[in-house]
């Protein structure tokens, strides 16, 4: 598909619909009906909008476009996770993912197309990056989910996870303004403490939303807390060290006062040691934090094995024992590659 040469819609906000109308002399309301039927409803057409005229509908329509993510392909995990493959308005494709438990369901949606970042042991990291995401292609990823969560589970969505494809951190602004339209009551309503983004941990970048406050809780994926295992497996951990990371987290905790969740996977003979051990003990002991123990989802690369259960649970031990909270999570939706770390576009080439 070619990009559309009309403006795309939504990039107007509510007061620059409601200039368009104004200065075709019609009331400046109708652009707040506009603005609902594309935010609230969801709505990918002008035809669709029914209570404005025949004539401006299609006023609209030669005047702008509705750049519109569709769902290419869809999968359904045996556990009950369904993978997106969605289509961008350009014919680029990301991922995103609907996972569900007993009492929940929470989207992972992507911010870029491939990544910027070079995670050793991601398959997102192969595709490079090839563009950021706008604020409604993140947005609409969400608004698919949250539609999946009532057809097949009957109730909406309740959690949104930045862990899809992407550093959300290197499209910030984007992310941020669709976290905004997540959260607002002209979009969702959804409350900002059900979000979590998650990033590879861009110090300056910590510090920076640190200071907006914001309401949403933050993961990082430290997977080591040595500098030298972090650097071989996460290579851009050369240009921002652990101190810095370290520091910008204990600013984040000082601003929000919200303690930040550190992804973490051991695998054999990387980070499977006392040493490493001792090292995540040290390293949480900078700001209040939780631990997540996340199983190795294989993208074909021998050097990563994931540990076995017995080295899992010495760091449990550990990180419990330095009044540490820490919690073991199984990966869902693995037979579909829909699992963290394996959104590569594989179904769709
Ligand atoms: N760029 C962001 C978000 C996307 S990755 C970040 O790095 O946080 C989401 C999570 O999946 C991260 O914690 C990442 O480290 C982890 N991950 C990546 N590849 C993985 C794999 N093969 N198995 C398990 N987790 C993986």
């Amino acid at each position: 598909m070619k990009p559309e040469a009309k403006k795309d819609v939504r990039t107007l906000s509510r007061e620059a619909l409601r200039d368009f109308f104004e200065k075709r002399g019609e009331p400046a309301f109708r652009g707040n009906q506009v603005y609902e039927w594309l935010w609230k409803k969801g709505a990918h057409s002008f035809e669709e909008m029914t209570n404005l005229s025949l004539a401006m509908r299609q006023e609209l329509e030669t005047e702008f476009a509705i750049n519109h993510i569709q769902v290419d392909r869809m999968q359904r995990s045996s556990d009950g996770t369904i993978k997106n493959a969605v289509k961008l308005y350009d014919g680029l494709v990301v991922e995103s993912v609907l996972i569900p438990t007993e009492s929940r369901t929470t989207a992972c949606v992507s911010s870029q197309v491939g990544c910027s970042l070079d995670c050793n042991f991601c398959a997102t990291a192969r595709l490079k990056r090839m563009r950021n995401l706008n604020p409604d292609e993140i947005y609409d990823q969400v608004l698919v989910i949250d539609r999946q969560s009532r057809l097949y589970f009957g109730r909406p969505l309740s959690n949104i996870v930045f862990m899809g494809m992407g550093e959300p951190l290197m499209n910030y602004p984007n992310v941020m303004k669709a976290i905004e339209k997540i959260t607002s009551e002209e979009g969702l309503g959804l409350s900002p403490k059900r979000i979590t983004v998650s990033t590879s941990g861009v110090p300056k970048m910590i510090r920076k939303m640190a200071d907006e406050g914001p309401r949403f809780k933050l993961a990082v994926s430290l997977h080591s807390a040595v500098d030298a295992t972090r650097t071989s497996i996460m290579p851009f951990n050369a240009t921002f060290p652990l101190s810095d990371l370290k520091e910008a987290i204990r600013y984040w905790y000082g601003q929000t006062r919200s303690r930040v969740t550190y992804e973490y996977v051991v695998w054999e003979g990387i980070n499977d040691k006392p040493a490493d051990i001792e090292a995540l003990t040290d390293f949480c002991k900078a700001a209040p934090c939780k631990v997540n123990l996340i199983q190795y989802n294989p993208i074909g690369d021998e050097r990563f094995r994931q540990a076995p259960e017995a080295t899992l649970e010495r760091y449990v031990r550990a990180l419990e024992g330095a009044g540490i909270t820490v919690t073991v999570r199984r990966s869902r939706g693995v037979d579909i590659d829909a699992a963290c770390g394996q959104l590569a576009n594989k179904a769709t080439g």
